[in-house]
Order: C-alpha cells, then structure tokens, then sequence
C-alpha cells in the first residue's frame, strides 16, 4: 500500500515542505559544523522524518489523514532525496536514530529499545554507528575495538578501541558500537552506549564535503559495560551484532543512494533556474541528465523496495548506490561546468554540492566495494536474468 503513487507523491509533496526549512542554514552549517545543534536541535517537527517508531511518535505526518512514520525504506528514500536536494548535509545532521535505530530495531531488548528511544524522545539527541576503525577502514573480520571483562576484580566489561570517519559522533548523546567479544566471525557483538561515559571522547574531524555531518573520531579506553549494554545478547550468534550490522548497510544503501539522488538532482535544477539562454549543445547534457535522474530514482526505488522484502539481499542496494553516487558527481561537476570559470566562487551552494557528492563514494562503502556485492548477488541469481538479448 505504501508503494501506492498516490501515497509517495503525498509524501513527496510533504518531504518538500520541509526541505524549504533547511535553505536558509546550509551555507552556515557548511561554514561552521558545531553550529548543527543549534541550527537543526530545537525544531520538534524533524523527528517525524528520522523513522521514530510509532510509540515514541505522537504527532507522526500524515498522508491522506493516514499516519506515516518514515520507517520503511521506500518512504526514506522518497523523503531523504527531496531534503538532499536542498542539503543533503543538514539532513544527515538532523537529531534522531539514523543507522543506529535499524541496529536497536532489529536485535535490541525491550528495555534497550526503551533507553534509545525514549532519550531521543524526549529531547534532541543525536546517535552514532561505530563501525570504522582507522587501522582496519570497514574489514569487520579484522576488527581491533575489543569488549573484555575487566581483569582488576571490577564487575562488568571494559570497551578498548578507536573508531574514525562517525557521522555526528561529537555531538551524539547515544549510539550503537561494534566490538569484538571473541575471535571469529560470531564473536563481533553491538554495544549501546551514552557518550557520556568514562573514558569515552568524541573529537570532531576536519572535511571538505558533507561538513555538516561532523565525522569523528571516537576513542574509548576501558569505557565500563555491563552485559544490559549488549544489544541481541538474548539472541543467538548467527542473529547478533554482524547479522544486525549487514541488515542495516543493506537498507541503508538505497537511503544514501537518494542522498547522491538528491544532490544531483539540486545540481540540475539549480542550472535549469539560474542558466539563461542555453546553447543547443548544452540543452542536450541537461536533456541527458533527466533521463538519468529518472532513471537512477527508479533503481533506488526498486532497491527500496528489495530492501523492505528482504533486507539480507543487498544486490540492488549497492546497484543503486554505485549508479547514484557517480550521478552526484557529474551532475554536480556538469553544473559548475556550464557557469564557467569562477563558479565555484560565485555560485557557494554548487561548490558545497560538489564536495557534498564526493563523499557518497566512501559512505557505506566504496563503489568498489559495492561492484563485488554486485558481482555476487549476480553470480547467486538475485538480479534474475539480466543478460541482452541475443
Ligand atoms: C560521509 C561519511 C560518513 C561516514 N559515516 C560513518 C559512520 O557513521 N560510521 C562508520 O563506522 N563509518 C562511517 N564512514 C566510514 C565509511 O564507512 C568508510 O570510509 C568506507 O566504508 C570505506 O572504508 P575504508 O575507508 O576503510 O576504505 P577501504 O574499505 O579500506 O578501501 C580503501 C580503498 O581500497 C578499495 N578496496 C577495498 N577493498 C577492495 C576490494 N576487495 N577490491 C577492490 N578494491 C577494494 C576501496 O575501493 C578504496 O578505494 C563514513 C564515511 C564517510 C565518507
């Protein structure tokens, strides 16, 4: 039903409404990320869009009086790129659960969904996913960051490790931190954990693109948890950390696919507004750029899609990615083009668009990354038969 045409232009319609709130602050969150805060904290109406659960959720959007709360993937795809397209920056800036709450969704107790989803209730609370690690990049199976029992007669367990390139790890009040437990593929397990703890710091890193999103290094040295800490703990092995982990790039692919979705489509748009007089040549790239948008909405959508029928199938996910990714950047590259030289000084918003689409390369995985997942999904049958016709 949610797939209706009807719904998501509805919902479309409405993600735009908000989309016009973050015009006025992309260029100052750009120029200053510790502004986030206040410049995207104090409106309550944002936690409608972040997927918070109905619970939590008393005053959801509504399409056609029907309540909706953005925690299916086609609807995230549909809202985030019609906000990307002012600034996909602020929106990953935005308060709320983020990839985190599909970890907490997923494997967490009824008490620890509570934790998380009460605090970020409650007051504007930003969250974290730790998984990166400055020695081993994304390579779970070489992962340092290590969750050991205390060896000096204190109760509980003791977090050691460093994670780097976090979205929002800073500012975070709360997130979900991966660690190993024991050797082995199993033995990688979800933390949830308040920032505030001892011997846990957040240090903002400096960026060029997506500066908003504030990336961070997170250090923690013997950071105290106890085993109500560990997210799945009641659940076995083969349903825990890794399993939530995987779960969650699959259908989160396609949401940072209509983040690149988004910006190129600004960049297009942004040419059609304040171009005049176009030359032939140029009507045609801008023709073919259309086509291309539409055609990368619909692999999104379909990514969307596998992904909320069945989130173990990350094929078309990082299809869509790989497609969405390179649009940004030539369609952002293409626009600073056609302004000629000096555009990057005297157009901002193109510049901070251009080193915005740079960073999608790297978010949930590189294009390279995902060409193997690709390549797999193929070889298992998950694309079905794609091969030309003879
Ligand atoms: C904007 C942004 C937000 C991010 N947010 C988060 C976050 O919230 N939490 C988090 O934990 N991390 C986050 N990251 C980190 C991100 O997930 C990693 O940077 C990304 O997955 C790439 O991993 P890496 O840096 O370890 O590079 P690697 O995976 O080490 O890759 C390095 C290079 O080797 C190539 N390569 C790697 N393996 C292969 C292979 N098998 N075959 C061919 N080539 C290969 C890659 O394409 C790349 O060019 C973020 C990064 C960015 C840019």
């Amino acid at each position: 039903m949610t797939t209706d045409p009807g719904f998501l232009a509805g919902l479309r319609g409405l993600a735009r409404e908000h989309a016009d709130l973050l015009r006025p602050t992309a260029l100052g969150l750009d120029a200053d990320p510790s502004l986030g805060p206040a410049l995207l904290g104090t409106d309550p109406r944002w936690l409608r869009l972040t997927g918070m659960p109905a619970a939590y959720n008393p005053d959801p959007l509504r399409v056609g009086g029907r309540p909706v709360y953005v925690d299916r993937c086609v609807e995230q795809v549909v809202v985030m790129e019609e906000l990307a397209r002012v600034d996909a920056a602020a929106v990953l800036a935005l308060p709320g659960p983020s990839m985190s709450g599909f970890v907490v969704a997923d494997i967490a107790d009824e008490e620890q969904r509570d934790r998380y989803y009460q605090r970020l209730a409650d007051r504007p609370t930003w969250t974290f996913f730790g998984m990166t690690e400055p020695a081993h990049g994304s390579d779970p199976a070489s992962m340092g960051t290590a969750l050991r029992p205390a060896d000096d007669g204190r109760e509980g367990l003791l977090l050691n490790g460093t994670k780097r390139f976090v979205g929002n790890g800073a500012r975070a009040g709360i997130g979900v931190v991966f660690a190993r437990r024991h050797p082995g593929p199993l033995g990688v397990v979800a933390v949830l954990l308040e920032t505030d703890r001892p011997g846990f710091t957040g240090i903002p890193l400096e960026t060029l693109g997506l500066r908003g999103l504030q990336l961070s290094e997170l250090r923690m040295r013997d950071v105290p948890v106890a085993d109500a800490d560990v997210l799945g703990r009641h659940r076995p092995a083969t349903r825990g950390g890794m399993w939530a982990a995987v779960r969650t790039f699959n259908r989160y692919r396609p949401v940072v696919a209509s983040f690149a979705l988004g910006v190129a489509q600004g960049a297009h748009d942004y040419v059609v507004a304040n171009r005049r007089q176009l030359g032939s040549g140029e009507r045609d790239l801008l023709a073919d750029l259309a086509d291309r948008l539409a055609g990368t909405r619909a692999t999104v959508m379909a990514a969307a899609e596998s992904a909320d029928h069945d989130p173990r199938d990350g094929t078309l996910a990082s299809a869509a990615k790989i497609r969405a990714t390179a649009l940004a950047e030539e369609s952002t590259l293409l626009a600073l083009r056609m302004f000629g030289p000096g555009a990057r000084w005297e157009h901002p918003l193109l510049d901070k668009w251009a080193r915005d689409a740079r960073a999608f390369e790297f978010m949930e995985g590189t294009s390279n990354v995902q060409r193997l997942t690709l390549a797999q999904g193929h070889l298992n049958g998950s694309l079905g038969d794609v091969r030309p016709a003879a």
